[in-house]
């Protein structure tokens, strides 16, 4: 799926509603934006919150900005049951 857009002079592009929707971004939500200068590409990757260890995407929490899975928090704290 593809279309044309026009960049505006501050580097601006509108990413067209119904591919937005198709990707479930809804409001303002932060992209990667990546380079790939050898073939003259930009591309733009929704961030989809992984767990740190493993990289699952499911139940996560939250700590200090990154995330981790129920059952790699439960794997850590058991480690640290076992070392105390
Ligand atoms: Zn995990």
């Amino acid at each position: 799926m593809r279309c044309v857009k026009t960049i505006d002079e501050n580097g601006r592009i509108t990413i067209p509603k119904y591919m937005r929707k198709m990707i479930g971004i809804s409001g303002a939500e932060n992209l990667d934006v990546m380079l790939m200068d050898e073939v003259g590409q930009i591309v733009l990757r929704r961030r989809v919150p992984k767990c740190a260890v493993c990289g699952s995407p499911k139940n996560l929490r939250e700590i200090n900005g990154a995330h981790i899975c129920r059952g790699c928090a439960a794997a850590v704290s058991a480690l640290n049951k076992k070392e105390l």
